[in-house]
Parts: structure tokens; sequence; C-alpha cells
């Protein structure tokens, strides 16, 4: 059994503690029902096991966090009910576009982390891209009526040798804020500070 959640975990490109947790999160209520998504508490503990992973193996992490647009606007205009319609679709679109092995995580009401192990920036930028186009066609159908929705994005990468979870979550959500202030339905990227070379070639 060691052997195959091994492999497993070697294929997903998940530590085998991660697929522990995920086993036994997968009918826990650690799971939220209504978007499929993990619950933030058990989000930060896979965020910060696998920040020390990639410590270990120099690979990087990165963070996608997205917040659904004007979504009050959407329960005040055709109710809660409606509003709990488009966050299921867009918990099953998380499923569909991103791979099993994307940690995805109901954050708060309407806002979401996605934890893409062994990804560079570049790719997860790729992802939230994708994903944002596709949650923009989603066609949710309510009372004969068909509803639809846009999210802004905000993506980030771990430093290297960074194993806590706070700061590099604050980046992306900053990125997020940055989507939202620039007109929603776009995804930023958090702003590492430039690396300062010296006149000796060293890296300040
Ligand atoms: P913005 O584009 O700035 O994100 O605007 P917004 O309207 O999406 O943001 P705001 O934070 O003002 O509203 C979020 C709303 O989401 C408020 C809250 O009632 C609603 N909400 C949170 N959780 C749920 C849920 O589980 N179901 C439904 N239907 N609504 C929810
Ligand atoms: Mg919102
Ligand atoms: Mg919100």
């Amino acid at each position: 059994r060691r052997l195959i959640v091994g492999a497993a975990a070697a294929l997903l490109g998940v530590s085998v503690r991660s697929v522990y947790l995920l086993q036994e999160v997968r009918e826990s209520s650690l799971r939220d029902s209504l978007t499929g998504c993990v619950n933030r508490a058990y989000a930060m503990d896979v965020v910060a096991t696998e920040l020390m992973r990639a410590r270990r193996s120099h690979l990087p992490v990165a963070l996608i966090m997205f917040d659904v647009d004007r979504f009050k606007s959407i329960n005040d205009r055709y109710g809660h009910l409606c509003g709990d319609a488009v966050l299921a679709e867009v918990g099953a679109k998380m499923r569909a576009s991103l791979r099993s092995s994307d940690l995805k995580c109901r954050y708060g009401g309407e806002e979401f982390l996605i934890l893409l192990p062994e990804t560079p920036l570049d790719d997860a930028h790729r992802a939230a891209e994708t994903l944002r186009r596709e949650f923009s066609e989603l066609e949710i159908q309510w009372n004969g009526r068909v509803i639809r929705v846009t999210s802004s994005f905000g993506v980030a990468c771990a430093r290297p040798n960074e194993i806590d979870p706070t700061p590099v979550i604050a980046r992306a959500d900053e990125a997020l804020y940055r989507a939202k202030r620039a007109g929603r339905n776009c995804v930023r990227v958090a702003d590492d500070p430039p690396a300062v070379v010296t006149s000796t070639g060293h890296v300040a």
C-alpha cells in the first residue's frame, strides 16, 4: 500500500503526506459540498506541507486566488439560490479544467484559492487565464434565464526557501485586488521586487 501511495504521489507531483491527506478529505466535512472544494483551514495545512516540500525539491509552487465579480448583485437580482448555483458551476469548471493534483479551496464566500504544485509562475498565469475565459463563457440556467458571471484573479509563486503560507497568499491576494481595481474579469501577477545586481555581479 505504501508503494502504491508512493507511486500515486510521484504521478500527481505531490508529497506522500498530501496524498494521505487527500484520501482522508475526500468524503469528509473538510470538503465543501456546494463547490467540491476543500475548506480554508485544510488548504493552509496542505500549502504549508507543499512549501516545505518545495524547499527540499527546489521545485516551484504557485497559488491562484480568484473572486467572483459583482456576486452580491447576482444574489440581489436573482436570489441566494441562484448565487449558490453559480458557485456550484464555478466549482465544477475548476475540477474539469485544473489538474487533479491542484488543490482547490473555497477560501471565503465567493473567493477561491488554488495550489499548483511543481508549477512555475508562467504556467500558473496561463492556467488562471484559461479559467478566467472558461468562467466568463459559462451559461448558468436559472428560471428560464441565462446567468453569466466573470471573476478576477491574482497569481503568485513561492520564493526560494519560503515556507510560511501567509506572505505568498497575501501576494496572490494583493494581485487579485489589483485585478479588481483594473476593472475585473482579468488576471494580475504578484510583482516580486526585482533583484538588485551589484557591480560585482552579486544578487543583493
Ligand atoms: P466584487 O466584484 O468586488 O468582488 O463584488 P462582490 O459583490 O462579489 O463582493 P462582495 O464581497 O460585496 O459580495 C460577496 C457576496 O457573496 C456577499 C455574500 O452575501 C455572498 N455570498 C457569500 N457566500 C455565499 C454563498 O455561499 N452563497 C451565496 N448565494 N452567496 C454568498
Ligand atoms: Mg466578489
Ligand atoms: Mg469576495
